[in-house]
C-alpha cells in the first residue's frame, strides 16, 4: 500500500437525488441526500431494505450518476466528469466489497487479487508479489490457488477485500459485506475492514441493515425512503 499519497479521500454528497425510470414510470430511490464524510472516517449507512442504501453507495463510488445534486472527492466535483475520466478515477481511488463477494468464477484467489493491479499496469512479477502479500494480510495465504467455488463464504469475502484494497484505494465501500455470512465470519470480516481502515487511514463506508455491525463505525447515517432520517 505504498503508492497512495496521503490518507483517505473525503467524500461529500450535495443534495443528491436518483430517479430510476422503469417502463416509463419514475421511481425516486434517493430524494435529496447531503452527507459529508471526512478523510479516514468510518461511516455506516443504515436503513431497511429498499431505502436507497446501495444506490447511495453506487453514487459515492462513481458507478452511477445522480439525477441531480453533486458528488465531491476532496472538494473536487467528480460526478460531472466524462465516463472515461470517472472510470479512471474509480480504478485509482475506490475499492468495492459486495454482499455476494463477486469474485470471478473459475479463477484463483491470487488471480482475483491481481486483477486491479493489472488494470493499473503493474508488471507481472510485482503484481504477483503484491497479490501474495495482500492475501496473506487477510489470512488467506494458504488458499492462493483455490478458486471461488473451493472457498467458504467468509474466505471468499476475505479474498474480495484483498482485491478491493489491492490498488490502495482512498475510499473503501462495502455493501452489506457481512450479509451472507454466519455471525463468526461476519465478525472476522468486520474486524478486517476496520483494521484496514485504521491502518491505512482509508475512508470506509459500510452499508448494513444490522445495528450490531453499524455501531462499530465512527458515524452512523440512517436513510429511510431515500431521505436522511436525521440530517447532519
Ligand atoms: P437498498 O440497498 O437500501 O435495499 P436500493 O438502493 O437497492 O435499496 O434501492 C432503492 C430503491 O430503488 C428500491 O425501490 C429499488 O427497487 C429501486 N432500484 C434500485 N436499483 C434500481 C434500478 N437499477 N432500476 C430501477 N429501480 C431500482
Ligand atoms: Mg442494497
Amino acid at each position: 500500500m505504498s503508492d497512495r499519497d496521503g490518507p483517505g479521500l473525503s467524500v461529500r454528497l450535495d443534495a443528491v437525488t436518483k430517479i430510476y425510470s422503469v417502463s416509463g414510470e419514475e421511481l425516486p430511490a434517493l430524494r435529496g441526500i447531503s452527507l459529508s464524510i471526512l478523510a479516514g472516517e468510518s461511516v455506516a449507512i443504515v436503513g431497511s431494505s429498499g431505502s436507497g442504501k446501495s444506490t447511495l453507495l453506487h453514487l459515492m463510488g462513481l458507478l452511477d450518476r445522480p439525477s441531480s445534486g453533486a458528488v465531491f472527492y476532496d472538494n473536487r466535483r467528480v460526478d460531472a466528469l466524462s465516463p472515461s475520466e470517472r472510470a479512471i478515477l474509480r480504478n485509482r481511488s475506490v475499492g468495492f466489497v459486495f454482499q455476494n463477494f463477486q469474485l470471478i468464477p473459475r479463477t484463483t484467489a491470487l488471480e482475483n487479487v491481481e486483477l486491479p493491479l493489472l488494470y493499473r499496469r503493474i508488471p507481472a512479477r510485482e503484481r504477483r508479489e503484491r497479490a501474495r502479500d495482500l492475501l496473506a494480510s487477510v489470512g488467506m495465504g494458504d488458499r492462493e490457488r483455490h478458486t471461488s467455488s473451493q472457498l467458504s463464504g467468509g474466505q471468499q469475502q476475505r479474498v474480495a477485500i484483498a482485491r478491493a484494497i489491492a490498488a490502495s484505494p482512498g475510499l473503501l465501500l462495502a455493501d452489506e459485506p457481512t450479509g451472507n455470512l454466519d455471525s463468526r465470519s461476519a465478525a472476522t470480516i468486520l474486524d478486517l475492514l476496520l483494521s484496514l481502515q485504521s491502518r491505512y487511514s482509508t475512508t470506509l463506508v459500510l452499508v448494513t441493515h444490522d445495528m450490531e455491525v453499524a455501531r462499530h463505525a465512527r458515524t452512523i447515517f440512517r436513510v429511510r425512503d431515500g431521505l436522511p432520517e436525521d440530517p447532519r
